[in-house]
């Protein structure tokens, strides 16, 4: 098993760049502890079970974009995707003798579908699950279900990290449907298209395994990102604001990328700014911790998972740290230029610049985003539950009688973040 890498001269530890190290063993993660396949066994709770399996959205669009919020599940695209019986691989394989030319292929292939970052990371038995594999669909024949992390490693040594971004703009709605609709539609585009890589790389005759790999894990190793103090996967273009979907192990001859350094190691040692502003105390103002041989900061992800129930009526995702962290900064020259000081500066000097950026990030954009947002039917000016909506025919929930709205400015309504704590503490008992 994995926990004994250390000492493993065929698996050396992995770099994974300066905000994630591995210190210990590590025992391979059991994807079944995880915070989803617990609440559906019903071990977070009544709340959080019946928040997950019998709550309709009263907003069309979190119905159709957020799992399992629907009133019908055929409705809901990422479960006919995910559940597809999975193909098999072509028997006629495509040679490959130029592994730099199909790993550039096959990165332009993935932009073509529709990912907004594409990455390359060297396999490891410390990313894999433990345990049997997550099959969705629950048909397909898997001739590598009880394979181990070592064995998965050898004959599939690369993993593929395809994900999308989500809107900036809209993200700026955040703990509001608008928000919720930027993060679970560009989810959505995700899942797409992964399966259709994953398909593509079986056309081409090489197995492309989903439900194996560590997300996180993947994306410090093949350098899309550094992990922050939010417990989120920085990227340099978009920040925090892009989905950590399954990736893709396989066997497809390819090069994998490095780790980056874009300085969030040095940010994050000084800004706080998701812990200051984290509704339910989740992220620590601390130090890093070694858990499970990984030094990182750790999130209390049960807390942060906790709020949800009682939020329903308003917004389904928190987003809180995505959008209050610095980085996540619409992709401008100004954006690219700070990242671009951060990754140059010699390290010692990192702490001065971090301190100016930082004070430049609260003068421009405050402790924490609020701001009015309008798209579609939706509008943050008006408090949700006066009316959703300012426009005739909308289909967004809103009072029965239409009672006129106030609207709160140029700022939006937000629910205050504190009054969300506090309502989870004290129905949470
Ligand atoms: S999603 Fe919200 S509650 Fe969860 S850690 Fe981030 S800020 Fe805190
Ligand atoms: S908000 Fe600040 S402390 Fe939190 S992840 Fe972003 S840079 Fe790090």
């Amino acid at each position: 098993m994995a926990d004994t890498v250390e000492t493993d001269p065929e698996f050396p530890i992995p770099y994974l760049g300066r905000s994630v190290r591995i210190v210990g063993p590590v025992v391979n993660v059991d994807m079944n502890q995880s915070p989803h396949p617990k609440n559906q066994r019903g071990e977070l709770g009544k709340a959080l079970f019946n928040w997950y399996h019998n709550s309709v959205s009263k907003d069309p669009l979190t119905r159709v974009s957020a799992p399992n919020h629907f009133a019908d599940r055929r409705n809901f695209i990422a479960t006919v995707i995910n559940q597809a019986t999975t193909g098999k691989v072509n028997a006629k394989r495509v040679p490959v003798s130029d592994a730099v030319a199909m790993t550039r292929h096959i990165k332009a292939v993935a932009r073509y579908m529709g990912a907004d970052v594409v990455a390359i990371a060297r396999a490891h038995p410390t990313f894999m699950y433990a345990g049997s594999r997550y099959i969705q669909d629950g048909t397909a024949e898997d001739a590598y279900e009880k394979s181990t992390p070592e064995g998965l490693v050898r004959k599939f040594p690369y993993i593929i990290v395809a994900t999308t971004a989500w809107d900036y703009d809209k993200l700026q709605a955040h703990r509001h449907f608008i928000g919720d609709a930027a993060y679970h539609v560009s989810q959505i585009k995700g899942h797409m298209i992964l399966k259709a890589l994953e398909g593509y790389i079986k056309e081409l005759g090489y197995t492309a395994l989903r439900g194996v790999v560590t997300p996180q894990a993947a994306a410090v190793a093949s350098g899309v990102g550094e992990l922050g103090r939010n417990g989120l996967i920085i990227n340099k273009t978009y920040g925090a604001r892009i989905h950590m979907p399954d990736p893709i192990l396989t066997d497809l001859p390819l090069v994998s990328d490095e780790p980056v350094d874009i300085g969030v190691e040095d940010f994050c040692k000084i800004c706080r700014k998701c812990a200051v502003n984290c509704p339910t105390n989740s992220i620590t103002f601390g130090d890093k911790v070694a858990f499970n041989g990984v030094e990182k900061y750790k999130i209390n992800w049960l807390t942060c998972y906790k709020l949800r129930p009682y939020v329903h009526d308003e917004w389904t995702s928190c987003l809180t740290c995505a959008t209050v962290c610095p980085f996540t900064k619409p992709n401008t020259w100004w954006r690219s230029l700070a990242v671009w000081a951060l990754h140059t500066c010699p390290i010692p000097a990192r702490p001065l610049l971090v301190r100016a950026l930082k004070a430049i990030d609260d003068r421009f954009w405050g402790v924490v985003s609020q701001k009015r947002v309008r798209w579609l039917d939706y509008d943050t000016g008006i408090k949700p539950g006066e009316r959703a909506c300012t426009v005739a025919g909308c289909t967004a929930a809103h009072e029965a009688d239409g009672q006129s709205a106030k609207v709160v400015g140029d700022i939006g309504y937000y629910v205050p973040l504190k009054e969300n704590t506090n309502r989870f503490v004290k129905r949470d008992g």
